[in-house]
């Protein structure tokens, strides 16, 4: 088992004397910076000057440009997008981090695919929450906290497991474990799960149904809209996978256990996919096609978007939440955002 660290395995006197920048008040820099600052340690923000910037403000924090909380900071938690990370790090950032500065990245996309420089006197460590940013701080008040995967990927000096340990106990992660790991380990299971289709998965059930005349509700409500979902992923995370099945009923389990299951010729030929995806991964050519595509005003991206978005299945859900009531997530700010409007 890959070795875990746990409360008593850190120690937040190392970072007494020292600041934490959090740089980008978004999805996990506001709970981290919150989490810290409840935890006694030092935080600056640092943000582009909008919203989030004043968000800050309210919240009470030291605020500045990034640049500026950057040159205040010692500890700096590079929480900005990774699309736009290289690009502020190389003009913004590196500029002013000293020798035996940390800097700590929530993912290892740009360090795995080496699109980050960092001058080799600096500490380089990653730690990646298993947790949306709005979880990072509810599971921090509820004081339980939230796994998350750590690598130190350069460490000039010397310590920078036992301070990257101090700032996940800081943030609450080392309640719950903190899992050694690496960039490359990281990025590989995180873009798999995202390039598994499951998005397209629920649509195509969605569409078998339909098309064989059932009520687009009914299926709606089958594979997702009725929030069963979300009980069954928290049964997944807390009794197994496997064991969650005693819940359901015997005609359930049996059809998932028996029915369900993929014969050994689908079974491979599955496999052979999320290798090939692995691979794609792996070789850095998802990384390649990825920067192509945001080049050249990420024309694939919209397209999919746009067809997504524009499905009969849309409309039937917009119908669905009207009728349960239910105020749905406003898909046309991000429409605007790619340039539909
Ligand atoms: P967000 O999309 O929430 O953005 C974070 C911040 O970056 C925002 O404050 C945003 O400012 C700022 N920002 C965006 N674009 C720019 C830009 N061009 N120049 C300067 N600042 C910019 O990011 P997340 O919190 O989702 O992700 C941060 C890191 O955490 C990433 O490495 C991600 O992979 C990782 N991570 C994220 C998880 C999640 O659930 N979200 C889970 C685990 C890891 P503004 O709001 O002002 O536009």
């Amino acid at each position: 088992m890959a070795r875990a660290f746990f409360d008593s395995d850190a120690d937040m006197a190392l970072l007494s004397g020292r600041t934490v920048g959090i740089l980008g008040y978004g999805n996990q820099g506001r709970s981290q910076a919150l989490n810290l600052r409840d935890s006694g340690v030092a935080v600056v923000v640092g943000n582009q000057r909008d919203a989030s910037f004043d968000l800050a403000l309210r919240d009470g924090f030291d605020v500045f440009e990034l640049g500026g909380a950057a040159e205040r900071a010692d500890i700096l938690a590079l929480l900005i997008p990774d699309e736009v990370m290289p690009e502020i790090v190389r003009d913004t950032i590196v500029p002013h981090v000293g020798v035996d500065d940390m800097l700590i990245l929530a993912s290892g996309y740009n360090l795995f695919f080496g699109l980050i420089d960092v001058p080799p006197t600096a500490d380089v460590a990653m730690i990646a929450p298993r947790m949306i940013g709005t979880g990072v701080r509810e599971t921090y008040v509820r004081g339980e906290g939230f796994p998350s995967l750590l690598s130190v990927e350069q460490d000039h000096s010397g310590h920078a497991l036992a301070v990257a340990l101090a700032v996940a106990k800081g943030i609450g992660s080392t309640r719950t474990g903190v899992f050694l790991s690496s960039a490359e380990e990281e990025t590989v299971c995180d873009l798999l799960n995202e390039h598994f289709g499951y998005v397209y998965e629920l649509r195509r059930a969605y569409e078998v149904l339909t098309d064989a005349g059932y009520s687009p509700e009914a299926a709606l409500l089958e594979f997702y809209v009725s929030g069963e979902e979300m009980e069954l992923a928290r049964a997944h995370a807390h009794m197994g996978l496997f064991h969650q099945l005693i819940l359901h009923s015997k005609t359930s389990q049996y059809g998932q256990l028996v029915t369900g299951r993929l014969s050994p010729e689908h079974e491979e030929a599955e496999k052979m996919r999320l290798r090939r995806i692995v691979d794609n991964i792996r070789s850095g050519q998802f990384a390649k096609d990825w920067s192509e595509e945001r080049q050249t005003g990420r024309p694939t991206f919209r397209r999919a978007q746009q067809e997504a978005l524009s499905h009969p299945m849309v409309e039937e859900e917009r119908k669905l939440f009207a009728a349960l009531k239910r105020r749905q997530g406003d898909a046309s700010a991000l429409l605007a955002l790619e340039g539909h409007a």
